[in-house]
């Protein structure tokens, strides 16, 4: 089986990668397979794009193997696009999803429902020895419910309703959630690249 590092220590992230690999018959491993004497690396960038290429890079330099690594988030149109890039670590540094989702609903308390639009965008990053990054970005649109439901998924799925939908995401099962998630839609362009490389 060919395999495809992904540059990530996310259980939520990397349990979703590898259940979108699996058809492709390619094993996505993440860091959390390795030993552990790869660093976190700092997410400095200003964008998803330079956070994705970042992670993917320095991870290639270290190993010298191909590398995919993803930067996504939460982006809520009436608090100006925040947590955008910081969504994991958006109530602090200790990265707590519910500290996460308190925070985002009591900046929302007084939102009403037409105005909590937002989406989910996942920049993806493949970086190859000697060869150009190369980007894709996927996104998933919805809204923000006014209380967390549901047990699924991770980060913000509990208070996160795809468009379309009158439950949350994280009421959705994986399967569900993986069909129309920001990352899917992002891995499906990569779908060519996978079958030249792989
Ligand atoms: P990253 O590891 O810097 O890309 O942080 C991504 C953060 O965005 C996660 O920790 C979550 O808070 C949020 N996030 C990204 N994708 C999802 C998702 O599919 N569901 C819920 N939250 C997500």
């Amino acid at each position: 089986m060919k395999q495809v590092i992904i540059a990530t220590k996310n259980e939520g992230k990397a349990k979703e990668f590898k259940d979108f690999f699996e058809p492709y018959n390619i094993n996505a491993v993440s860091l959390l397979e390795l030993p552990d004497n790869i660093p976190d690396i700092e997410e400095t960038g200003g964008t998803f794009e330079e956070n994705a290429a970042l992670k993917a890079e320095t991870i290639t330099d270290l190993l010298g193997t191909p590398v995919l690594a993803d930067d996504s988030g939460l982006v809520i149109d009436s608090l100006d696009g925040r947590p955008g890039i910081f969504s994991a670590r958006y109530a602090g540094e200790t990265k707590d999803d519910q500290a996460n989702i308190q925070k985002v609903l009591y900046e929302l308390e007084n939102v009403t429902t037409e105005k909590r639009t937002a989406r989910f965008v996942c920049v993806l990053a493949i970086s190859i020895p000697n060869k150009e990054t190369i980007f894709c970005k996927g996104t998933c649109d919805g809204s923000i419910a006014s209380f967390p439901e549901g047990e699924h998924g991770f980060g913000y799925d509990p208070i996160f309703v795809p468009k379309g939908y009158s439950k949350t995401m994280a009421e959705l099962t994986p399967s569900e959630k993986n069909n129309i998630s920001h990352r899917k839609n992002a891995i499906i362009q990569l779908e060519d690249w996978l079958k030249g490389i792989y």
